[in-house]
């Protein structure tokens, strides 16, 4: 194709190529030195009950500041470790550490999100039971998110894969649900126990619309499943008001809060339960 398109055309893609492929390469060997370094952070976002509007579980998400070159982000960075097996150890790195952080913050649960190389990766399940087994993290309380991708990379294998960590109690979510072309009872099928949202769905979200009626469906079905039904990228009240209408289990958004550092996030949840208590208090009171 690039062939008929002459010379110059040619010469521009090659270029291109090359910019792209030295500066995976760049950030490849500062993953290295950065893992080494302990250069990367966790942030946790608070996932919302959306009847009691109680913090019930935390998403651990990656950071990475990179403090010489400027934080990077991990869309961007993630793809690189998937591609070079550095998502290994990273992915390792994370649970353990957000296991251990959430660990004595109380009856939360925690969701931590995996890439479709790291279940193909021989001991992985071993590993992950041998964390929890290292921080005390209960494995009833703990969720692993993975996307689309995962059954797409592991036709056949997807169940077996899983088997184990299922049967340990830890639960799996579909995150990113409604940018594929996956059918829930197909994800029943495959073991998932909760489906998160995507925040695309949500963009014209208003009472009675099609963007509604086509979540509510969602939820409808997953219900008759038994399935959980977060909702992710909820940025304003009109949405979450629709959401808990029909029937949404749990929220989760900029609305509540953004990912912030552990100290952040646990100050945030004293804050809410106080207002909760200060909330039952006025209840009693009338
Ligand atoms: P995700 O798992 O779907 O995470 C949700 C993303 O949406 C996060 O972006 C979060 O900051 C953002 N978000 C949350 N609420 C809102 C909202 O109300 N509005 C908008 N516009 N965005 C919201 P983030 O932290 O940049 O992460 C991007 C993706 O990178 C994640 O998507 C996940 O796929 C991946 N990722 C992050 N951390 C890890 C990790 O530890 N391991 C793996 N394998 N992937 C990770
Ligand atoms: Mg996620
Ligand atoms: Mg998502
Ligand atoms: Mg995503």
């Amino acid at each position: 194709h690039a062939k008929t398109e002459g010379k110059a055309q040619i010469a521009i893609y090659t270029e291109d190529l090359d910019e792209g492929r030295l500066r995976r390469l760049e950030i490849e060997g500062q993953i290295g030195s950065g893992l080494g370094a302990e250069e990367f952070d966790v942030v946790y976002q608070p996932i919302i009950d959306a009847v009691s509007g109680a913090i019930v579980s935390a998403e651990a998400l990656l950071r990475w500041p990179r403090r010489a070159q400027g934080a990077l982000s991990p869309d961007e960075f993630i793809e690189v470790a998937e591609a070079t097996g550095q998502i290994h150890p990273l992915g390792l790195y994370v649970l353990e550490r957000a296991c251990r952080e959430i660990r004595p913050l109380g009856e939360l649960c925690l969701s931590v999100n995996v890439s479709p190389a790291q279940f193909r990766h021989p001991g992985f399940e071993r590993q992950v039971l041998s964390i929890l087994e290292r921080t005390g993290f209960p494995a009833h309380r703990l969720q692993l998110e993975m996307t689309e991708s995962y059954l797409l990379a592991n036709p056949g294998l997807a169940i077996k894969a899983t088997e184990a960590l299922k049967s340990a109690g830890i639960a799996l979510a579909l995150d990113d649900f409604g940018t594929g072309f996956t059918s829930i009872h197909y994800l029943k099928s495959y073991g998932f126990t909760h489906i998160k949202i995507d925040k695309s769905l949500l963009t014209g979200l208003e009472a009675g619309n099609k963007a509604a009626m086509l979540v509510e469906g969602a939820i409808t079905l997953a219900n008759a499943l038994d399935m959980f039904v977060i909702a992710e990228g909820v940025e304003r009240e009109a949405q979450a008001e629709v959401l808990r209408a029909i029937g949404c289990h749990e929220m989760q958004g900029y609305l509540f809060s953004k990912p912030v550092p552990l100290a952040e996030f646990m100050a945030l949840q004293q804050r809410m339960k106080r207002q909760a208590a200060r909330a039952a208090g006025l209840r009693s009171a009338r």
